[in-house]
């Protein structure tokens, strides 16, 4: 059954012609967010917080560990906002990972505000029901100016829309998405965008497909000025490359199947993998520090999940398989251990992170 949006898109594609691959993408996440929450078992996928508590404890010891180590202590006035830090998430889905990591910081007496940009006013609901304590947010634009910003984002950079060039016997043209009968398809467009690919990739073969997220290079850049401007840290979690290559990785993904990303617009989870590399740089342009991308497997081991994952089976022996099950899937190799990365922006003063291999 095609939903609204693939009306929607083929009416305009009919009266003003191809879209470009960023447009469509845009559009079938936004109405695929706002309509519906996507997680878990009963959903099309299931995420790294979903699978366990164990995962939002590990990054709730990291920015603990982060915010104490760059401030000293936990003792200080905390109506001052330079002591008194804000949790910012980008994209908290159900908001179980904010739940798991503020629940952890507060064992450290690490009690931040809480701030949230969603754009789906589901997963706001959601959230809402275990963080009522949060601010809501479109943008990085409106996060508080006052204070120090603990960031995380855990699979929220492959959601966000990307353009593709592709290289033509002549020369390069953005893709663009056409109509062809009952699909979307992808075509190269007409205007040459040879001078919008850089030197290294040039010469390509025909077929070769550069990929870019001016969405995630921007919202890095922003985040990168405020951490410069109030101190602070980011934390980026989500499948990606390190180095710039070619190849396209749109792909999309309903009912934990891969699927067709050009079928039933809005209806299915489009995502495309990050360009680590790509964030760096412009975190990099602001004055940040960065630490990774490392796999995720040994960033949770790092930072000791398996102790952790051993003290949750002593306390609930009846648990052992799940906990044990659970701790596999996000840290072994053929589960997410490696295709996830982990990579920290940090803002000049802040000391170096745990967790990144170099203790
Ligand atoms: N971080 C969560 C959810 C990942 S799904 C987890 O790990 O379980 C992607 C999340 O990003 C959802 O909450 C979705 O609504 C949000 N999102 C996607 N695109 C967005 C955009 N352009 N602006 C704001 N939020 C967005």
């Amino acid at each position: 059954m095609a939903g609204d949006l693939t009306r929607i898109l083929s009416r305009l594609i009919e009266s003003t012609g191809p879209i470009s691959l960023s447009h469509f993408m845009g559009e079938a996440n936004t109405h695929y967010y706002s309509s519906r929450d996507p997680l878990g078992s009963d959903g099309d996928f299931t995420t790294a917080p979903e699978i366990s508590q164990m995962f939002g404890e590990m990054v709730g010891i990291w920015l603990a560990d982060m915010w104490l180590r760059s401030n000293g202590q936990s003792d200080k006035d905390m109506d001052s906002p330079s002591n008194r830090p804000a949790y910012v998430e980008l994209g908290p889905g159900r908001g179980t990972l904010a739940n798991d990591a503020l629940r952890t910081m507060a064992q450290f007496n690490v009690a931040p505000e809480v701030h949230f940009i969603e754009g789906s006013p589901v997963l706001r609901e959601m959230q809402s029901a275990v963080r009522p304590d949060a601010t809501w947010h479109d943008s990085v634009e409106t996060l508080p100016n006052d204070r120090p910003l603990l960031i995380v984002a855990n699979e929220f950079f492959d959601a966000l829309p990307i353009r593709q060039l592709v290289a033509t016997h002549a020369g390069w043209r953005e893709r663009v998405v056409v109509r062809d009968g009952d699909h979307f398809m992808p075509l190269p467009g007409s205007r040459p965008m040879d001078a919008a690919v850089p030197e290294t990739f040039a010469n390509a073969p025909a077929g070769s497909i550069l990929e870019t997220c001016p969405a995630a290079s921007g919202i890095a850049f922003e985040i990168a000025g405020r951490l410069a401007a109030q101190g602070g840290v980011l934390l980026v979690i989500d499948y990606g490359y390190e180095q710039d290559r070619l190849g396209s990785s749109l792909q999309a993904v309903w009912k934990h199947d891969k699927v067709d990303p050009f079928v039933d617009p809005g209806e299915r989870d489009l995502t495309a993998h990050v360009n680590f590399a790509e964030l760096a740089r412009m975190a990099q342009a602001r004055d940040a520090y960065i630490d990774g991308p490392v796999d995720q497997g040994a960033f949770l081991k790092a930072l000791g999940i398996e102790a952790r994952a051993n003290l949750l089976m002593e306390s609930a022996p009846g648990q052992q398989d799940t906990i044990s099950q659970a701790l596999q899937r996000l840290v072994d190799d053929d589960q997410m251990g490696s295709l996830f990365k982990v990579m920290a922006v940090r803002s000049a003063g802040w000391p170096e992170p745990e967790g990144f291999g170099k203790a």
